[in-house]
């Protein structure tokens, strides 16, 4: 193989890869992949917003259970005062005004703790909730990572073909070739090689005048474009 077609393989190879790359991630499961990452990004910050209420929720039924031992104590000990009969009528009275105060406390606390208990229930609910569609959507990642794998086994082999057949050109071809293709492709995006085989070359499709055209076949197989800049090859040379 001659560098003139090595390097116009390189190009066929370069414009193949970047095909079968496009086809790859334009694949409906790579769509469903990049969604599936979002929605999981967003329930991980609304899981850490219910994990956070539902402690704050235990923490305050725990504080009402405190509050509320705490009244049941006073009322046994102000209830035991009054059952001493060593009081006179006045402290009795007293006595017996405390315990409706501490009766109202303790029957607020108790409702208080209901409203509180359906609270911390609707949160666990939530919670439970999101944690099964945390699981739903690893499940529907691993799927999809799966089918995509699958239906893409060949166009993989494909470029892992195209990747070896590459390296085998680069090494065959000289190091100066090599470096202004990489460079023409930079300029020219991908199509940086064009050939000649009659007096058009392939990819401007400007016609050369005769004298260069003439000049052209007798100079080097692999050279520059007069008009666009591209690399040349020359197909056939002499006349
Ligand atoms: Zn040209």
């Amino acid at each position: 193989m001659s560098d003139a077609s090595n390097l116009l393989r390189l190009q066929e190879v370069d414009l193949q890869l970047m095909r079968l790359r496009k086809t790859l991630s334009a694949m409906p499961q790579q769509e469903k992949l990049r969604a599936i990452a979002l929605a999981k990004k967003k329930l991980a910050s609304q899981l850490k917003q219910i994990v956070g209420q539902r402690k704050d929720a235990e923490t305050d039924i725990a504080d009402n259970e405190a509050d509320h031992a705490k009244i049941v104590g006073l009322t046994a000990e102000v209830r035991s005062q009054v059952n001493d009969r060593i009081q006179g009528y006045r402290q009795i009275q007293d006595l017996e005004t405390q315990l409706t105060a501490l009766a109202k406390r303790q029957e607020k606390l108790e409702y208080t703790r209901l409203e509180m208990e359906e609270r911390l229930e609707r949160l666990q609910k939530a919670e439970r909730n999101a944690r099964e569609l945390g699981q739903k959507l690893l499940e529907e990642e691993q799927a999809q990572t799966e089918s995509f794998e699958q239906s893409t086994s060949d166009l993989q082999a494909q470029v892992h073909v195209l990747e070896q057949e590459r390296a085998q050109l680069v090494n065959a071809l000289p190091v100066e070739v090599v470096k202004a293709y990489d460079g023409a492709v930079k300029r020219f995006g991908g199509l940086a090689v064009e050939s000649l085989s009659s007096n058009v070359p392939s990819t401007c499709r400007v016609k050369l005048q005769p004298a260069i055209f003439q000049k052209l076949q007798k100079g080097p197989r692999i050279t520059e474009c007069p008009y666009c800049h591209r690399m040349l090859v020359v197909l056939e040379v002499g006349a």
